[in-house]
């Protein structure tokens, strides 16, 4: 694709690498295909090719964002289907990520959307602010049903009681920072993310990380001062808090990389992962050190399928004669290209694996998109339930907790793929396993 920017626009790093991606593109479509907006909606602007398009138009004019290019960019789940897809090599979410901080900068969303995603921002990357205001979802998702009229903002608050869940489990105490030493002798030693919104949804999912790490031989440490990786203010566009939030996660693993050393940052939330792996990218023109610190964090980014392959995952359990269907979280194959380690991991531990049709469709789930985009996401949500119900599985697995969060409540027992791996390696059984052999047994 021809680009005209200046050179004075050319100075601007973001703008370089934009103009260097919309050159790789040739137009062809083949991404339009894998598209889940495109899939849904048929119009091309809703399609990858469509929204580079009008990215482009909106950079190289240096124009503020108008209400049509906001309209398609909001509506793109950043699920990169289209980056698999593509064969000339696009890196669309560089592309999309530029194209979200223009439009933050220079467009004025409506004040109630504005407040909305402000408040997203204040809370979900914080677990206290986060479980505080699920506690008032809880109580409000009773009364969803009662909240008056059908405007956006009510589809929304709708939307977000329907994702609060029916109880709040308690805090773990694994989310303080702490060593936790491996078992038997050493063979590694890790960081771990804990994240901000999956540790309050789902502290199991970190604590047999934890167990199953440590059992393997694994040191994991929990360092001070990590918390959420930036992702949900970075895809929505919110530059600065994103990369505060991302420093002090650089600064709080790099130090333990020049102490004691790591082999490994462990990541069990694929949405975290890929944006951690993309640290080295955020900050390459940052002043000072921070560049530096950020490459050496992002190569030792991997995700906790990846870490459990590299030292050997084995379980020590019979086989459970259970069927799994994997639900492949966008941001682990399409963000990560993890496509065959955790259905190989599942097999391993003695699951009979089934892949859903189309799998390479997204849920609906996205971060923030289930919120702010709820009809579509609800579309995705559903068009998934039915491909993961005609696998006709026992149990669904996924490595994403915004992908458990999304599809549950829609009659599949679900669980967090390291959740299985830990119990069928001596961790406890989940719950939603349980729940299942109980009813095969009473059958
Ligand atoms: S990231 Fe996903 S929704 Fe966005 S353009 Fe690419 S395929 Fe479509
Ligand atoms: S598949 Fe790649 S090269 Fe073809 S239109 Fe899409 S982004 Fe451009």
């Amino acid at each position: 694709m021809q680009t005209s920017f200046s050179e004075a626009q050319l100075r601007d790093p973001d703008t370089a690498e934009s103009n260097r991606i919309l050159r790789t593109c040739v137009h062809c479509g083949f991404c339009t295909a894998t598209c889940p907006t495109f899939v849904l909606l048929g119009d091309e602007l809703d399609s990858p090719r469509g929204r580079i398009y009008l990215i482009k138009d909106m950079l190289e004019n240096g124009r503020p964002a108008t209400p049509e290019v906001v309209k398609h960019v909001d509506r793109c789940l950043s699920c990169l289907s289209c980056m698999t897809t593509c064969p000339s090599g696009v890196h669309y979410m560089h592309l999309v990520d530029h194209a979200r901080r223009h439009i933050e900068e220079t467009y004025q969303r409506p004040p109630a959307e504005k407040a909305l995603r402000r408040l997203l921002s204040l809370l979900l990357p914080y677990p206290r602010r986060f479980r505080l205001a699920l506690r008032g979802g809880v109580l409000g998702k009773r009364l969803a049903g009662l909240i008056p009229g059908d405007n956006q903002t009510v589809r929304r608050l709708r939307a977000m009681l329907k994702l609060a869940p029916d109880a709040i489990p308690a805090p773990s105490p694994v989310e303080r920072p702490a060593v936790h030493r491996a078992e038997g002798t050493r063979r590694g030693r890790v960081a771990l993310l804990t994240g901000c919104a999956q540790q309050v949804l789902a502290p199991s999912i970190n604590e047999a990380t934890i167990r199953l790490l440590t059992r393997m031989g694994i040191e994991v440490v929990v360092t001070r001062g990590q918390g959420c990786c930036g992702a949900l203010d970075h895809h929505m566009g919110h530059h600065d808090p994103a990369m505060r939030l991302a420093r002090a996660n650089i600064e709080a693993w790099h130090a333990e990389i020049t102490g004691e050393g790591l082999d490994a940052i462990v990541i069990n939330a694929s949405g975290c992962g890929t944006t951690v792996k993309d640290y080295g990218f955020m900050f390459r023109a940052e002043p000072g050190d921070i560049a530096g610190k950020a490459a050496q964090v992002a190569a030792l980014a991997m995700d906790v399928s990846e870490v459990l392959a590299k030292f050997g995952y084995e379980p020590t359990r019979d086989n459970p004669g259970l069927t799994v269907a994997y639900h492949a979280a966008c941001s682990l194959q399409h963000g990560q290209m993890i496509t065959g380690v955790p259905k190989d991991l599942l097999k391993r531990a003695g699951f009979a694996v089934k892949e859903p049709a189309e799998s390479h469709l997204c849920c609906g789930s996205a971060g923030t998109y289930n919120l702010l985009q709820p009809e579509i996401s609800a579309r995705l949500r559903e068009r998934k339930l039915e491909n993961l119900h005609r696998t006709r599985a026992d149990l669904v697995a996924s490595g994403n907790i915004g992908c458990l969060t999304q599809l549950g409540g829609g009659g599949l027992p679900l669980v967090h793929t390291v959740e299985l791996l830990d119990w069928m390696a001596g961790g406890p059984e989940p719950p939603p396993v349980a729940a299942v052999r109980a009813a095969r047994a009473a059958a």
